[in-house]
C-alpha cells in the first residue's frame, strides 16, 4: 500500500529528514512547550500553566478546557493582537447562552488549505471537477479554504455551497460534470439517491457525523470508498483525514496532540472510546489546551495498513441529546427509498418528517425510527421529494427541542 499523502505533508512542513513516531513526538513535545511559554509570558487565560514539560504524558496533569470557558473567556484565550486577527467565527450553542467565538490568523488558514490540499490529493487529481458543499460565507470561509485546496492541487471547485434544491443540484450535475464531491454526508447520499451519481466518483464527507448507513449508502451509489475528514471550528476546520487504506482518519499531529478520556477526564488507554481533547498547538490565534470536544471517538492502537506514524481515530459520534439523531440517522438512510428526514422533539414524542424517492412507505419508516428510540413514541410523516425539496438541515442534523425535555 502507498503511503498517505499526509505523511509527506508532515515532513515537508516540518522539515522533517525522516517521519517516524519519535520525529512526531518530539515536534508536538516542542510544540507544546513554546505554547506554554508563551502563554506564561503573556499572563492570559493560561498563564497559571506550568511554562513547560518534561514529557507528553505530563500533558494529562494540566486542566481542561471546556465549551463553558471558551464561550464565556474565548477573547482571553487569543494569543496575537487584534491586527494580526483575519477571521472571528461565532457559533451560538443552545438557544441561550453566550457564543462560542474562535479567531484565526492568515497563517492559521493557509495551513488549513494544506493541510486540506494534502488530503484531498488523495481523491482531487490535476483537471478533475471538484463539487464543494460546503458554506461560502466570505474571504477564508470553509468553502473558500477548500476551493483553495482543490485550485492548489491543479483541479477545479464547483462553488456548490448549502442548502440547494434537488432540482438544482441535478442541473449542477448535468452542466458542470464533477468526479468529486466535498461536503456533508448526509445531503450527499440524498443527492445520490434522486439525482443518481451523475458524473460522480470519489468524495470527502466532514462538517457533521456519518453513520455507517450513509457511509454505505454512498459507497454502493459512488462504486468507491468514501473519504471522511474530522474538523471544528477549533481546529480551524482541519483535524483529521482518511488515507487511501480507509481504516480511520489520521490526525493532524503536527499541530494538534490529541487524547481520549472517560467522562471523569481520566486519560484512555489507545483502542477504547471516549471523549476527544485536543490542544491546539499549530494554532497562531487561539491555541487550546486540553480542549473538550464533546466529540466521542477512540484512537487506534494498531498502525494503519499504510504504515504511517500518524495517529488514526475511528468514525466521530457524540453523547448526549446529540446522539439521539444518529440512531435515527443510522436506522432511517439504511432505507434505500428514504432521501432525507427531519427529526424534533414534540412533548416527549419524536415528530420525523420524511422525504421519500417514490409512494411514501410511512408504515416501514415508522417501524425502523421505533427500532432506533424504543423508549419514545415517535410518528412519521411522509411525503414524496419534489425539484424543489432542500436537505432538510442546512446544517448539522439534530434532534430540536432535545434540550427542552
Ligand atoms: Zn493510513
Amino acid at each position: 500500500m502507498k503511503r498517505s499523502n499526509l505523511d509527506l505533508w508532515v515532513r515537508k512542513t516540518e522539515g522533517l529528514p525522516v517521519l517516524d513516531r519519535a520525529a512526531v513526538e518530539a515536534l508536538q513535545l516542542a510544540g507544546l512547550n513554546a505554547l506554554l511559554e508563551r502563554e506564561r509570558a503573556r499572563g492570559g487565560f493560561y498563564s497559571g500553566l506550568p511554562g513547560g514539560l518534561a514529557s507528553l504524558s505530563d500533558l494529562a496533569s494540566l486542566p481542561f478546557t471546556t465549551q463553558a470557558d471558551l464561550a464565556a473567556r474565548g477573547s482571553g484565550m487569543v494569543l496575537v493582537s487584534q491586527s494580526e486577527i483575519l477571521r472571528v467565527l461565532t457559533e451560538t450553542s443552545g438557544t441561550t447562552g453566550p457564543a462560542k467565538r474562535v479567531f484565526y490568523t492568515p497563517g492559521d488558514c493557509e495551513n488549513t488549505v494544506s493541510f486540506f490540499a494534502a488530503g484531498l490529493s488523495e481523491l482531487v487529481f490535476p483537471g478533475s471537477r471538484t463539487m464543494v458543499c460546503m458554506p461560502f460565507s466570505g474571504p477564508y470561509g470553509l468553502g473558500e479554504l477548500i476551493s483553495a485546496a482543490v485550485e492548489s492541487l491543479g483541479a477545479s471547485p464547483i462553488k456548490t455551497g448549502v442548502g440547494k434544491s434537488c432540482g438544482e443540484l441535478s442541473d449542477i450535475l448535468r452542466r458542470e460534470r464533477p468526479d468529486t464531491y466535498v461536503g456533508m454526508p448526509a445531503p450527499l447520499l440524498a443527492m445520490l439517491k434522486v439525482c443518481g451519481r451523475g458524473t460522480l466518483r470519489r468524495a470527502l464527507v466532514s462538517g457533521d457525523a456519518c453513520s455507517l448507513s450513509v457511509e454505505q449508502g454512498v459507497e454502493a451509489r459512488l462504486g468507491t470508498r468514501l473519504f471522511p475528514h474530522y474538523g471544528s471550528r477549533e481546529t480551524v476546520f482541519g483535524g483529521a483525514v482518511t488515507c487511501p487504506a480507509h481504516e480511520g482518519m489520521h490526525l493532524r499531529e503536527n499541530h494538534m496532540i490529541a487524547e481520549i478520556v472517560d467522562e471523569e477526564g481520566n486519560v484512555l488507554p489507545r483502542g477504547e472510546y471516549g471523549e476527544l481533547v485536543i490542544t491546539t498547538i499549530g494554532m497562531a490565534a487561539m491555541p487550546l489546551i486540553r480542549y473538550r470536544t464533546g466529540d466521542y471517538t477512540r484512537i487506534f492502537k494498531e498502525p494503519c495498513p499504510c504504515k504511517s506514524p500518524l495517529l488514526r481515530i475511528d468514525r466521530v459520534t457524540r453523547k448526549g441529546p446529540g446522539a439521539e439523531i444518529l440512531k435515527l440517522d443510522e436506522a432511517l438512510f439504511g432505507l434505500d427509498g428514504l432521501v432525507d428526514f427531519h427529526a424534533k422533539y414534540a412533548g416527549s414524542a419524536v415528530e420525523i418528517l420524511a422525504l421519500t424517492l417514490a409512494e411514501p412507505a410511512q408504515a416501514e419508516i415508522e417501524a425502523a425510527a421505533r427500532r432506533a428510540l424504543p423508549e419514545v413514541e415517535v410518528r412519521v410523516t411522509a411525503r414524496k421529494c419534489t425539484r424543489s425539496d432542500r436537505p432538510l438541515y442546512p446544517g448539522k442534523r439534530s434532534l430540536e427541542n432535545a434540550e427542552a425535555l
